[in-house]
């Protein structure tokens, strides 16, 4: 059993609008409508929503009914930091022995993509989307100057769904909780620092974006036709 994770419990302050960037609406449907969809459409069993507590009622009844999104199990709350709202839709995933994790925030995924990290996370047990970055990355130092230059070869973009064994990520959950929490961006910094499992990167795809700030709608409302 594979279950999906959709994070939607963020506010999204970059996108300087009242309403949380996911709950946008583009060519009519709510950007999370889309993100679910992909995941109904893909080899993924079933599927739970984490959002704000407020926001439940909504994304029940405006999203997952209003469009007979099947797979969806179960709706909950998210927490304060991104991790906290991925433990809460990890614990409510009850029976799945894998789990998918996603930003709701990332509509274009395809169905394609998702099956396929869906199925090498049983090769793997922890595998995330990645694409080679174009650009040069440098790290700069506390006055702004580059103090080096990655080699770029070695350098990818980290994209979502990130997918794990779900007993062993619930694990790493549990000790990274014990011990510090301070820098998590993602679920693989957490089995990356308390497990022992090396995380395999899977090539994503280049329009797989995180809607972040207003320009980035212009180009999912193209996409998503
Ligand atoms: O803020 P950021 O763009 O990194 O958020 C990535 C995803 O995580 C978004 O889909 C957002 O809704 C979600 N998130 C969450 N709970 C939080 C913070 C972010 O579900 N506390």
């Amino acid at each position: 059993m594979v279950t999906a994770v959709i994070l939607a419990a963020g506010v999204g302050k970059r996108m300087n609008r009242k309403m949380a960037k996911q709950y946008i609406e583009i060519n009519d449907k709510p950007i999370l409508y889309y993100t679910i969809k992909a995941f109904e459409d893909s080899t993924v069993d079933e599927i739970v929503i984490v959002c704000g507590k407020n926001d439940i009622e909504y994304v029940k009844n405006e999203i997952v009914i209003k469009y007979g999104l099947k797979k969806v199990i179960n709706i909950v709350a998210g927490g304060k930091e991104r991790f906290d709202s991925s433990y809460n839709g990890i614990k409510a995933s009850h029976k799945s022995e894998y789990v998918l994790i996603h930003d709701g925030a990332r509509p274009c995924i395809s169905s394609a993509k998702i099956s396929e990290i869906a199925s090498a996370v049983r090769e793997y047990k922890a595998c995330i989307l990645g694409v080679p970055v174009k650009d040069t990355i440098k790290i700069t130092d506390s006055e702004g100057n580059v103090a080096n230059t990655p080699d770029r070869n070695s350098m990818w973009q980290i994209q979502t769904p990130q997918a794990f064994e779900k007993k062993t990520l619930t694990e790493a959950y549990e000790k990274m909780y014990e011990s510090s929490t301070i820098g998590i961006t993602d679920d693989s910094m957490v089995m990356e620092k308390y497990s022992n499992i090396p995380v395999k990167v899977i090539m994503g795809e280049y329009e797989n974006i995180k809607v972040t700030t207003p320009e980035d709608l212009q180009y999912i409302k193209e996409f998503l036709v």
